[in-house]
């Protein structure tokens, strides 16, 4: 059976892509960049600016297409504040402007504002249109279904849970560690090793651990693939399922391969509330009438321009008529 990391390493030398534009804009931050000649790996930065990567502008590209319809920039977002989204250690390049533009918050699970998805409070269920998540769900507890399903309660009806997760095209997702229940980390010389004993009383001792990025909190516990990913979220409750395999050079977002790409998950058909909807259309009027500030100011600047030109050009006349014989 062929691992993710095999998917990999065979498309790694599949050649190059071309594309049409030869820069792109990065839709996290604006700023403008040269396009890879290849497609580059997920994870590497690539925005000189704010340090996005493949995976984190496709997040945000798929965000926007779900609450707007459109692939908005983030510093083009429309400020709704009544729209409500939680992120689960979310990246600072683009935590801090949803925070800016919704009633938005970022939560860690070991560190302050804290927040498992494993465990939420009976409060967070039903309240927000939106939850983001980026390469956490490989690492939590067993069994991820329970992950899955305060997702889904968390949203509202009309609510979206947008994620990114590594995921392979195998027939079904390999839980690693199956029947973890009271489990620790034991360190043998430059190995760690993690030790469970089943609800049963038996004690395993699994060597083979991958850690994402180091540290006990990411440890994968899973390789989801993505036959395993839907059957998932269909029984924890999503109703529809979308994944964004097309590339969009346009916003840097050009991939090597066709799995662990974003997805959308949905309960229902998403909708503005009233409270959404009134905060576009005020902000709306607000931009009109900035916009019809800014054209008044422009013209009378340009009517007393004209006006001052109408004059020096009377003087001369006048200068020139004194002047003759
Ligand atoms: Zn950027």
């Amino acid at each position: 059976m062929g691992t993710l990391e095999g998917y990999r390493q065979a498309v790694y030398h599949a050649g190059t892509r071309s594309h049409a534009t030869t820069t792109f804009t990065c839709n996290l931050c604006g700023r403008s960049n040269r396009l890879p000649e290849t497609p580059p790996e997920p994870e590497t930065p690539t925005c000189a600016s704010c340090g996005s990567n493949v995976r984190t502008r496709g997040l945000i590209h798929m965000l926007s297409q779900e609450l707007f319809g459109s692939p908005l920039l983030l510093t083009e977002f429309p400020r709704v504040k009544s729209l409500r989204g939680l992120g689960t250690s979310d990246s600072e390049s683009y935590a801090n402007r949803l925070a800016d533009r919704f009633d938005y918050r970022n939560t860690f699970l070991h560190r302050e504002p804290r927040f498992d998805i494993v465990h939420p409070s009976s409060d967070e269920f039903g309240r927000y249109d939106f939850l983001l998540s980026s390469e956490v769900l490989e690492h939590v507890l067993s069994p991820v279904e329970t992950a899955l399903q305060n997702a889904c309660r968390m949203l509202k009806p009309s609510g979206v849970f947008v994620f990114t997760v590594p995921y392979s095209l195998e027939a079904t997702t390999s839980e690693h560690f199956a029947g973890l229940h009271d489990f620790g980390f034991a360190q043998l010389s430059d190995r760690t090793l993690l030790v469970n004993r089943t609800s049963q009383g038996e004690v395993r001792v699994f060597d083979d651990l991958i850690f994402h990025c180091g540290g006990g909190s990411t440890l994968e516990m899973r390789e989801f693939s993505e036959a395993g990913l839907r059957s998932l979220l269909a029984t924890a409750g999503f109703t529809e399922v979308r994944i964004d395999g097309e590339d969009h050079p346009e916003s840097g977002i050009v991939r090597r391969y066709s799995w662990s790409l974003p997805i959308a998950a949905r309960k229902g058909p998403f909708a503005f509330s009233k409270d959404a909807t009134r905060d576009l259309a005020e902000q709306y009027q607000e931009s009109q009438k900035r916009l019809q500030s800014l054209l008044r100011s422009f013209l009378l600047r340009l009517a007393l321009k004209m006006r001052l030109l109408g004059q020096r050009a009377g003087a001369k006349r006048n200068t020139s008529n004194t002047g003759r014989p």
